[in-house]
């Protein structure tokens, strides 16, 4: 109500003005015209007309109306060059920056509620950078000032560096103008004012800062070179440190455009995704759930029986899994494919030469013009007292400790109420493992809306998983064989007894012993790296877990594509990594994943939404299957269908989510998947659905009566 008002007063303002002539004035010969009578009115009254003539040029600014340059020259024709100057300059600065809060107040939040998300980066820079841009487009006159003060009031560049670098970018050319009319007789035409050759001083004068700041951040950028010696010449193009996921896209990338490139890998090729991640949790979370349907046979008008297994077979198939998907990963594959892989363990020495311990003894130094760490992170172990003297699972140790069992541990703990922890728990338990999950956060999940992590718990407690939230971990103690952890839950100490300790509480980058500490490369959890993935060295990359912020195989292969590209070719061009649309998948049963925004994240970054949820219980393919449980959570922007995030809690969500990874990152809306159709009966149908839903929410009821009420007047009822 208010912003109508104030377009009110301006389109009444405009009127006004125009009705007074005020476009007649605003030329050369309107000035021309009046300036015998207006210095008549100066001569007499010289301060009421200094203050009326601000004010008039403050109003045309703020009102964004043509005729600020005749007002300017006016300045110079009424006052001289010194007074005319002053007035001019504070005039037009105040003006401009009236017209900037105005366009702030009216237009802002609309254009970030729609655009916010891509506005993220532009906001960012203009906090950085923003007087620096402005500086150049207010010396160049060629820029429009109303279009500027327009298009600067929807950034977020601050109000008081808006005005001081207006008035400061704006001087010289005011001077120009105002100089130009002192000799008011002799103008003819505002064209006539700036000469081509002060047009290109001026842009050569605003382009100067931003060149000069350029130029200063690329010698700071190499001057952190200076203490070592670059050679002459390089052995290679790239030598990319870890062959797992990011390493492993990395060469494959170079090699593929030709670029003479080396990987090491100190341990296995595959990394943690292959050997001890994704594909044996996916492999024993398979098993698991087998046991699971077997156990529960009448759900499906079988019989319920328990199932019968090694476990020790059950941990073979796991690392059968593995060796069926390592060749993707072997060395024989990426040889082939033109990388040169290197099996021993490298350490950066200067910016360009990377030694290799090789497995076979020897020691091989190679230069490179650029280098990708990839070397991932490791299982963190927690501080806790007598933890080592009881001994302690990781995910780099259970596949191949737990190997050498004939049954899964009689008694399990789990540390930790992440994916990982969540995956493990429920599978070890499914397994027939009486497992104890334990988590020091209010719930498990936590990244997760609670409602999600509410039917995690539900579906791992029944499964029969003793999950305890707000517990925490104090030490580990042994009496004889007997193996014990102690939790502290508000005060109150338990005493669990243990067969087996897994720990699951997070992961660590990978940091030390490769030569990060003697080139003083940063780290801060992760390596620090700009948006192009170049550490302090911009010849030396860091992609993948190492480098976060996410830990996924996805994101590390993504992230693969920029440390190829930008350490290829970045002298020409370098690409800014695109994290705007990275999805998950919790492989829980039900199955957990996500994109974008959540809930809890849009309240926590004040982002407007709205909800539109799908029930599986209502999906025919769902309940054929015997899985009608779990949602489809949709957060559009309010009144809009542009999908924000989308959560899914069921039976293959990680794979229906394709559909909106998909739709996000090419804006395509839910009317788009409405459109589409989906085959009958699957279960991507849900997807369609959620769809329908936002449809039925949105639909036009006033257009909804007037046609109830054709069709009545149709039936001639
Ligand atoms: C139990 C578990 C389940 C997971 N499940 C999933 C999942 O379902 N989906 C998903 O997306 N992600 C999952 N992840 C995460 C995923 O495994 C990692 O995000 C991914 O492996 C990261 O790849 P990376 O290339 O950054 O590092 P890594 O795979 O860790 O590879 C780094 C490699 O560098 C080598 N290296 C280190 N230092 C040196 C050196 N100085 N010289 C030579 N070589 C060196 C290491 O030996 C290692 O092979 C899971 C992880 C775990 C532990």
């Amino acid at each position: 109500m208010k912003k109508v008002m104030v377009i009110g007063v301006i389109a009444l303002l405009v009127t006004v003005l125009y009705a007074f002539d005020i476009n007649g004035y605003l030329t050369i010969s309107g000035l021309k015209n009046s300036v015998s009578q207006l210095e008549i009115w100066r001569t007499d009254n010289p301060l009421l007309a200094g203050v009326v003539f601000f004010l008039l040029y403050v109003l045309i600014a703020l009102l964004s109306l043509p005729g600020a340059a005749v007002m300017t020259i006016g300045a110079g024709a009424l006052f001289g060059l010194l007074w005319g100057s002053i007035i001019a300059s504070f005039a037009s600065s105040i003006g401009a920056t009236l017209a900037f809060l105005l366009s702030r107040y009216l237009l802002r939040d609309i254009v970030q509620n729609r655009f916010g998300d891509r506005l993220t980066t532009i906001n960012a820079g203009m906090v950085k950078e923003g007087p620096l841009y402005l500086f150049t487009l207010r010396l160049v006159p060629v820029f429009p000032f109303f279009l500027i003060n327009l298009l600067m009031g929807l950034t977020s560049i601050r109000t008081r560096d808006y005005y001081w670098v207006s008035q400061l970018g704006m001087l010289a050319g005011t001077l120009v103008y105002v100089n130009a009319g002192t000799q008011l007789a002799k103008l003819t035409s505002l064209s006539g004012i700036m000469s081509p050759v002060l047009l290109v001083s001026f842009a050569l004068l605003g382009g100067f800062p931003m060149i000069t700041k350029r130029v200063m951040k690329y010698s700071e950028r190499r001057q952190v070179y200076a203490k070592w010696s670059k050679p002459k010449s390089f052995d290679r193009n790239l030598i990319v440190i870890g062959g797992g996921a990011a390493g492993l896209v990395t060469s494959y990338i170079a090699a593929a455009v030709k670029a003479k490139v080396t990987l090491v890998e100190a341990h296995k090729m595959g990394g943690d995704c292959l050997n001890y991640g994704c594909v044996p949790s996916k492999a024993i979370i398979k098993s698991a759930r087998l046991a699971h349907t077997i156990r529960h046979g009448e759900h499906y008008g079988l019989e319920n029986l328990t199932p019968v297994f090694s476990f020790r077979n059950v941990m073979a198939r796991v690392h059968e899994v593995i060796r069926n998907v390592a060749p993707h990963d072997s060395i024989e594959r990426y040889t082939r494919l033109g990388v040169e892989v290197l099996e021993g363990y490298a350490t950066i020495v200067d910016p360009w030469t990377v030694e290799i311990k090789l497995n076979n003894g020897g020691i091989q130094r190679l230069t490179s013009r650029s280098i990708v760490i990839a070397t991932g992170a490791k299982p963190v172990v927690p501080p806790l007292p007598g933890l080592d003297e009881v001994g302690y699972l990781t995910s780099d140790t259970m596949w191949y400790e737990l190997a050498k069992l004939d049954v899964p541990p009689a008694r399990l703990v789990v540390l930790g109420g992440g994916p990982i922890g969540c995956e493990l728990s429920q599978s070890f338990a499914r397994l027939g493992s009486q497992v104890t999950q334990v988590e020091m956060a209010p719930r498990i999940m936590i990244r997760e809306d609670e409602e999600v992590s509410a039917l995690a718990r539900d579906s791992l407690t029944n499964d029969g998983v003793l999950v305890l939230t707000e517990h925490k971990a104090l030490r580990c103690e042994k009496e004889g064989e007997r193996k014990f952890i102690i939790l502290e839950h508000k005060g109150v100490e338990t005493r669990i007894e243990f067969d087996a300790l897994l720990c699951a509480v997070g992961r660590t980058a990978r940091l030390s012993g490769y030569g990060l500490e003697a080139l003083g490369i940063e780290t801060k959890r992760t390596v620090i790296t700009n948006d192009y993935l170049e550490t302090l060295y911009p010849n030396i990359f860091a992609a993948g877990d190492v480098a976060g912020p996410y830990q996924f195989t996805h994101t590390a292969g993504h992230q693969a594509w920029y440390a190829a590209v930008n350490a290829l070719f970045g002298d020409f061009k370098r690409f800014k990594v695109d994290y705007s649309v990275v999805p998950w998948a919790t492989f829980i049963d039900p199955e957990v994943a996500r994109v974008g925004l959540n809930e809890q994240e849009a309240k926590e970054k004040g982002i407007p939404y709205e909800v539109t949820r799908f029930g599986l219980e209502d999906l025919d393919r769902a309940i054929a299957d015997g899985t009608a449980h779990g949602f489809i959570k949709v957060l559009t922007v309010p009144g809009k269908d542009r999908i924000l995030g989308v959560t899914i809690v069921g039976e293959h969500a990680g794979d229906l989510l394709a559909e909106f990874v998909l739709a996000m990152k090419h804006r395509l809306g839910l009317n788009k998947i409405l459109g589409t159709i989906h085959t009958y009966p699957t279960l991507s149908e849900a997807n369609k659905y959620v769809a329908g839903e936002w449809k039925r929410q949105h639909a036009p009821q006033r257009v909804l009566n007037w046609l109830a009420r054709y069709h009545s007047w149709r039936r001639g009822a």
